[in-house]
């Protein structure tokens, strides 16, 4: 069995000492909590991942931002200002634009919900490790707070050439931030982990994993 090192101390302990109750664990040397009950961290994250999703499809469809122009008034969403960034030949910002708002955080929220989903109903989810690594991977790509910043900065710029009103997607935006953000402090991989131990296989993962591979022979 290999031993867990706690975070705090460094102290090595053995699993079996640890998860008598398997509800939660503090280590015995310096008291921190080594793991806490994994069906509330995981109903929190599945809150927050469809509140977040809720917020992210919002922000999408609305106006971030509108211009009040001598009575003329023109509103713009993140897809449009995407598409007016691609008309000018600036297919690169337009891509990282859509790449870091829109992609990033949907395929964020959408990896988040295939692996908690499933944990949270007891069971283990298809594909865990490499959809785990992906999300992973994919965290730091997803930057809304450093576009909610430029569109803030931006803002305070425009603000005396034209009256400026700030959209719902904006507020929508605010709120993600703060949603992605504790989402990544409650998404702990040693947790999940455990969670994923606890579960018992799909019923049919292992029925289909057998004929892909009679199919591929
Ligand atoms: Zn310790």
């Amino acid at each position: 069995m290999t031993p867990i090192a706690c975070h705090e101390c460094d102290l090595l302990l053995m699993p079996l000492e640890l998860s008598a109750a398997r509800s939660q664990a503090y280590c015995p040397r310096c008291g921190a909590r080594l793991y806490g009950c994994h069906h509330d961290r995981l109903e929190k994250i599945l809150a927050l991942t469809v509140a977040a999703l809720t917020l992210l499809v919002t922000a999408i469809s609305f106006p971030i931002v509108g211009l009040d122009i001598q009575g003329h008034y023109a509103e713009t969403t993140v897809l449009d200002a995407a598409q007016a960034l691609w008309r000018e030949e600036r297919g690169l910002l337009a891509g990282l634009v859509l790449l870091t708002t829109v992609l990033m955080p949907l395929f964020e929220l959408g990896a988040v919900l295939w692996l908690v989903l499933p944990l949270w109903r007891g069971w283990r989810p298809w594909g865990f490790a490499r959809v785990f690594r992906l999300l992973r991977l994919a965290q730091p790509w997803a930057m809304v707070e450093v576009f909610v910043l430029g569109v803030l900065v931006s803002l305070v710029k425009l603000s005396h050439l034209a009256d400026v009103l700030p959209g719902p997607a904006m507020a929508c935006f605010g709120g993600l931030m703060a949603l992605l953000a504790a989402l990544s402090v409650l998404i702990d991989p040693p947790a999940l982990w455990q969670a994923w131990d606890a579960a018992r296989p799909l019923p049919f993962a292992g029925g289909a994993l057998r004929r892909f591979r009679k199919a591929r022979a």
